[in-house]
């Protein structure tokens, strides 16, 4: 019985904010699109993973946060005539509405505020602030996240993860480092009609669960998916599909993924929410199941100590 899980990237202006041009368009449209993706979780009764910036848990900030360890000017972008707005910065209910939810969703962390664990900045100290100030805001919210995604899956200082009881997270995998190489593999994937990614997560040396990515959703833009997508329809919705029977048909993962903001257009709208039906559907006509990463990670470490190994 093969299980597909979806994660999102739940960011809104920190995903961007170190970033000489920011992409406007999906600034202006994220907390839309975030409602709108939490909606749709809702409509399909999808749980999904909620990986999110622990900044936004916050009532309020100085904007200076001068006992962060991060370098000067990490949050500058908070205040000043250019700030980033509030609407941006802070979650105001969007997070409550997913805590609310009929569905059970997963909350996760991505950091305190988007830093990127492999930048030679990131000492360990730097991380651990990340992790243990992220885990503050969220506990002050009564939640208990032990889900977590690495800023552009930047994958680094897992043992500080562990030290704070995160239990699992999302893993780029062999081949797969990132939305460029994704794309990339996806493109030749849609061409050569490879079998999409089905993973099997494991305990890693670190002690934690390593979820890897099958399906980065917006992994096929711009240029690319205005020339395929007339003559061969929407590349990623159809590796999707595939990517879904797959899990149907086998043991394993389909891990996809996005960021909310990514929803920007009716054409993105669409893709999610084709993807979505059509998970509703085999989940109701085959075995496959939908699983959160926490609820994945639970059952790798029941299996890890019956068996004593781990499968990869
Ligand atoms: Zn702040
Ligand atoms: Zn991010």
């Amino acid at each position: 019985m093969g299980t597909v899980v979806i994660s999102a990237d739940a960011e809104l202006g920190w995903g961007f904010h170190d970033l000489r041009d920011r992409p406007e368009e999906r600034l202006a449209n994220a907390r839309d699109g975030w409602r709108w993706f939490a909606e749709l979780c809702e409509q399909y009764q999808i749980p999904t993973t909620w990986a999110v910036v622990g900044h936004l848990l916050c009532d309020d900030c100085d904007g200076r946060h001068t006992d962060h360890p991060t370098p000067d000017g990490w949050f500058d972008h908070e205040r000043g005539p250019d700030a980033m707005p509030r609407s941006l910065r802070f979650a105001d209910g969007l997070v409550d509405d997913i805590v609310e939810s009929t569905v059970d969703h997963d909350i996760g962390l991505h950091t305190f505020s988007h830093v990127l664990f492999d930048d030679p900045t990131t000492t360990r100290e730097v991380a651990r602030a990340e992790v243990g100030r992220a885990l503050d805001a969220a506990r002050a919210r009564g939640l208990d996240p032990t889900s977590f995604v690495f800023p552009r899956n930047r994958i680094d200082h897992r043992e500080v993860l562990a030290s704070y009881g995160i239990e699992s997270y999302r893993g780029t995998g062999p081949g797969i480092r990132g939305p460029g190489r994704t794309l990339r593999k996806l493109a030749v994937a849609t061409v050569a009609r490879s079998d999409p990614r089905i993973v099997t997560p494991y305990v890693d040396d670190a002690g934690l669960v390593n979820v890897p990515a099958s399906l980065f959703l917006f992994s096929f833009e711009g240029a690319a998916r205005a020339t395929v997508a007339p003559v061969f329809g929407d590349p990623v919705l159809r590796h999707a599909k595939r990517g879904i029977d797959a899990a149907a048909a086998a043991d394993g993962v389909f891990h996809m993924w996005l960021h909310p903001n990514n929803i920007v257009t009716d054409r993105d709208a669409r893709r999610i929410e084709c993807v979505f039906e059509y998970l509703d559907r085999r989940r109701n006509e085959s075995a496959v199941r939908v699983r959160t990463m926490d609820e994945v990670a639970a059952e790798t470490r029941a299996e890890h100590k019956a068996t004593g190994i781990s499968p990869d």
